[in-house]
Formats: C-alpha cells, sequence, structure tokens
C-alpha cells in the first residue's frame, strides 16, 4: 500500500473511530440509593461497587436530607447485619480502605465521602457516581420525598401548607441551586404512593417537576395501588392528560429506580438493589450529559426488558426489543385523545365520604391504543392523540422482586403531539 493510501485509510479509519465514541449509546443507572450515610444498611463504597461490579454505568446516591461531604463516622453494633456489613467490607476492600477507631469501647468505621469515591470508581466513559439528595419532607404525615440529582449544596426541606406547596417549594429550591451555581440538576418526585401522600391532581400542577418514579423497588411505595387508589401507571396517565390537555404543563417522564436500603439478605419484603434503573442515551457519560438527555426524554425505565433502540416522534414510534430465547414482549401504546371525557368523580368509602386520593376518570384518558406481540413493536400516531407512550411486558419473572410473580418490563417515554 502506498503512503497516500495508508494515511487516508488511517484518515478513515480515525474518522470512524471519533465517530463512534461520539455516537450516543445507552447507559444504564439507578437514580435512588441509601447507604449508611442514612438509613441503608451497607458502606456507600460498597453500594459503589455494587452497582459499578453489575454493570451499572452510573449510580446517584441520594440519602435523606444529606449530602456525603463531612467527616461521618458510624457505630458499628452487635446486630447481625452490622457485622455482615463490616465483615463483607473487609474482606472486599482489606484493612486499609476500612478507617476504624475506637468511640469508648465501641468501634467506629469512617464513611467515604463523595471526593473519595469518585476519585475510587470513576472512569472515564465507564462508570460515574452522582451527588443526589432525597429532600425527605412531608405535609402532615404525607411523606413527600423528591430526589434532586447533582446537587453542590444539600437542600434543607422547605415544607408547605398542602402537598402541592411542599412539592413546589422543594423543587423550586432545586432550580434555585441550579441558577445560583449553572450546574444542570433535576428533582424527581419519588414513589408518589408512599404513605398514600400524592395524588395525580396534585403532582399535575407542580411546575417544573417533569420527573416521577412510575417503579420504586421499594417493598412498601404501592405501585400498584388498591382498591381505592391508583397505581402508577393510571396516575401517570391522569397526570399527562391534565398536563398537557387542562394546565398547560411539562410533560412528566416516568422512571424506574431501586430506592435500596437493604444490601446483604434478598427477599421480597426486603428494599434490595437491582430492581428497576433507566437507560439514558448520551454521547458522554457525564452528569451534565446525563441531565440533558433525561430533560429530553432520551432515556427508558426497566425492571428486566432492554431495548436496543427508540424511535419516536409525532409520526410513528418504533422500539426494538432486545429479544431473549423463550420470552415473550406485549407492547402496549397507551395515550389520550382528543375529544377524551375530561370529568370525574371523587373515591369514596363505604360511608360515603370523598377520600383524599386520586379521583376516578373514564376510560378515554390513557386508554390502550394498541396492543403489539414481538421484539419490533410499531405505532403509527392517528394525529388525534395528546400522548402516546409505550409499556412492554415480558413473560420473564423478574429477577428478586418485590412481590412474588412480577414480570419484567420496560417503560418508553411519551411523545407529546401538541393536540388538545
Ligand atoms: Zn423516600
Ligand atoms: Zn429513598
Amino acid at each position: 500500500m502506498s503512503t497516500a493510501r495508508a494515511f487516508g485509510a488511517l484518515l478513515i479509519f480515525t474518522a470512524t473511530a471519533l465517530f463512534a465514541a461520539d455516537a450516543p449509546r445507552w447507559w444504564k443507572g439507578n437514580l435512588h440509593t441509601h447507604t449508611f450515610w442514612s438509613d441503608g444498611d451497607d458502606y456507600p463504597d460498597m453500594v459503589a461497587d455494587w452497582y459499578k461490579s453489575r454493570g451499572y454505568h452510573f449510580l446517584a446516591f441520594s440519602d435523606h436530607n444529606t449530602l456525603q461531604v463531612s467527616n461521618k463516622w458510624t457505630s458499628v453494633s452487635t446486630n447481625r447485619t452490622s457485622q455482615e456489613a463490616l465483615r463483607k467490607y473487609l474482606a472486599r476492600f482489606g484493612e486499609k480502605q476500612v478507617e476504624r477507631r475506637d468511640d469508648k469501647g465501641k468501634m467506629q468505621v469512617r464513611l467515604k465521602r463523595f471526593d473519595e469515591m469518585s476519585k475510587q470508581f470513576n472512569e472515564p466513559n465507564k462508570f460515574l457516581l452522582i451527588q443526589s439528595q432525597e429532600i425527605t419532607d412531608r405535609w402532615k404525615t404525607a411523606p413527600i420525598h423528591i430526589n434532586a440529582h447533582n446537587l453542590r449544596e444539600a437542600i434543607k426541606p422547605r415544607g408547605g401548607s398542602n402537598v402541592v406547596e411542599v412539592m413546589q417549594n422543594n423543587v423550586n429550591a432545586v432550580f434555585e441551586q441550579r441558577k445560583k451555581t449553572g450546574q444542570p440538576m433535576i428533582p424527581h418526585l419519588n414513589h408518589p404512593n408512599f404513605g398514600w401522600a400524592v395524588t395525580a391532581e396534585e403532582l399535575a400542577q407542580v411546575r417544573g417537576e417533569r420527573f416521577f418514579e412510575v417503579y420504586n423497588g421499594h417493598a412498601s411505595v404501592n405501585n400498584a395501588g388498591d382498591t381505592n387508589r391508583v397505581g402508577m401507571e393510571r396516575l401517570w396517565d391522569i397526570v399527562l392528560t391534565k398536563r398537557l390537555a387542562e394546565l398547560n404543563h411539562e410533560v412528566l417522564y416516568g422512571l424506574a429506580t431501586d430506592d435500596g436500603h437493604n444490601y446483604h439478605t434478598n427477599a421480597f419484603k426486603s428494599n434490595n438493589p437491582g430492581r428497576g434503573w433507566v437507560f439514558v442515551r448520551t454521547a458522554k457519560l457525564d452528569a451534565a450529559s446525563l441531565v440533558t438527555a433525561l430533560e429530553a426524554g432520551e432515556f427508558y425505565s426497566s425492571t428486566g426488558v432492554t431495548l436496543l433502540d427508540v424511535r419516536q416522534d409525532k409520526k410513528r414510534i418504533e422500539i426494538e426489543i432486545e429479544a431473549e430465547a423463550g420470552v415473550e414482549y406485549t407492547t402496549q401504546f397507551i395515550g389520550t385523545r382528543a375529544g377524551y371525557d375530561p370529568t370525574s368523580e371523587p373515591v369514596r368509602n363505604s360511608a360515603g365520604l370523598a377520600l383524599r386520593t386520586t379521583r376516578r376518570y373514564s376510560e378515554t384518558v390513557g386508554s390502550v391504543l394498541a396492543e403489539t406481540k414481538g421484539a419490533t413493536p410499531r405505532y403509527e400516531l392517528k394525529g388525534d392523540e395528546i400522548y402516546v407512550r409505550a409499556r412492554i411486558t415480558s413473560t420473564k419473572l423478574q429477577e428478586n422482586p418485590y412481590a412474588k410473580g412480577e414480570l419484567a418490563k420496560a417503560w418508553t417515554q411519551p411523545v407529546v403531539n401538541g393536540v388538545k
């Protein structure tokens, strides 16, 4: 080969390599995580290691009302979990990493700070830790928890005189810090049905809240609702319909997260990691790129179904599922069409009293517009849809679910058509 030809070939090769490095790809991550920094039962570096060693690309630490910035020591108690955590910590990382001291006869271990863990675990385009916080607030007895991602400073819960105000005040706090620092940050509403705290009508009103948990792996967050209260799928459709067709608010995206607290024993009642995650599509693995992609809806949520591609616009939705042998996939395209029935009724208890819960709406709100089987579901928009989203349900049992018989699923983000 002549020098000129070799040089030409090299140029083509380099251009291809550059293009490949810059091409958007899917990054797997979890956006809801607890450790010993709050009420999780493991050391934060063990938790980072849990996710990194299982092929996750990013992990947001979201301990209750704290960032991992101070010098914090935790006491090793005599209970089984505490002893097991220490034994595993020593076995994994050795004496040097496990900093211990004696506090009046009690052993204490220092928790690694976010900066230390970032140094230890972050690798370019391989793994990234994100500093988040679960802003842990309440209205009366209703727990109102909002994860805030990529923070610089901890946010003190702001409270409020009703559920909407508590959410709005804390969402505003995130955007105030974003504006002040210039650092991209986003809030996401956690587990609306935990303590039956947040109704669809309340969430629909919050400005700037673009994300909520359609799936949370904690065992007591009531993702599926109950007889009187809607599950997360129904809540999502009511919120989308109200926001897009009635209130002129932003779209709402659905996240799947772990909310892991228990890292030592897997069980239905245990709040284990590895249950729900997102795949975010972006060229680079850094917090700013991830936030930008999340805000653009460039992600899907999963509890065990992997997608190769999602292409969608106002004309069509095309999904490529990474099909596993022996597993079948059913995709439902769900949406609300113009001319839907917007009326609703309160849910009443047996004494006839209206409950503080999401109202009942007609089936024209969030109806199944089409259902299809196979690995390449397609939907052509008719033109009168206010939004359309897809839910893929597999015949595969979810690995270590919070309840028996849960099937692995995936959720894509809604296409907003702009009609009312
Ligand atoms: Zn929570
Ligand atoms: Zn949590």
